[in-house]
């Protein structure tokens, strides 16, 4: 089975083709020559993700999955979520969205946070969605090497260490995007069997 992952990240790329069999193939939008800007648009995870996916059916003609991932601070009531890659502005850079949240979690004892992930799916002409989400909280420094995004940031719950000090197959197992595409792998194996 083929199937294309909507995203240029090739971070993610990578985190969801360690995750997913090698029977399902992944195809990158690279791949498919769609290099433009997909239209983000909506005011929740599940409208982008489905934005994006339906952009690549309707533009290229493949069935595909993609996702959308959001940071939720009980502190700063759900933001930046799903505003976060832009929240420190137009650039998305990982290291000013960090430090603005450090700013404005500066002196807050309440630091609980989530990671909620949106997997949007057109196949067959048919949608659907997985999802998935991580509690944790907000580190008062950045810790750790690895990873991409706010993970220097993120302590998940019952660690002592941010998503940037685990391996990817570490992270993968327990993370808001591992658990999404658990529940999409699954689905995905379930259409191959005889009889589904
Ligand atoms: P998007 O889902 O690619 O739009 O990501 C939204 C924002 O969340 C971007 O700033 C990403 O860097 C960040 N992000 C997405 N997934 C993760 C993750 O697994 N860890 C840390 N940051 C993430």
């Amino acid at each position: 089975m083929k199937i294309v992952f909507a995203t240029n990240n090739p971070n993610k790329l990578k985190e969801i083709q360690s995750l997913i069999p090698k029977e399902i193939e992944i195809i990158s939008l690279n791949e498919i020559g769609c290099n433009e800007d997909i239209p983000e648009t909506g005011d929740t995870l599940e409208a982008n993700a489905f934005q994006k996916a339906h952009y690549i059916k309707d533009n290229f003609n493949y069935d595909c999955f993609a996702d959308d991932t959001g940071l939720e601070i009980d502190e700063l009531n759900g933001d930046p979520g799903v505003y976060s890659a832009r929240y420190a502005g137009p650039e998305r850079n990982a290291n000013a969205n960090m430090n603005k949240v450090l700013n404005e979690l500066k002196g807050k004892k309440n630091r609980k946070a989530k990671f909620r992930t949106a997997i949007a799916l057109t196949l067959n002409n048919e949608k659907h969605l997985f999802e998935g989400e991580i509690n944790g909280y907000i580190s008062d420094v950045k810790q750790g090497n690895e990873g991409f995004g706010y993970d220097p940031i993120f302590i998940p719950e019952n660690n002592t260490r941010s998503f940037a000090h685990m391996s990817m197959q570490e992270k993968g197992a327990i993370s808001h995007r591992g658990q999404a595409v658990k529940k999409l792998v699954a689905y995905l194996n379930n259409l191959s069997k005889p009889n589904s």
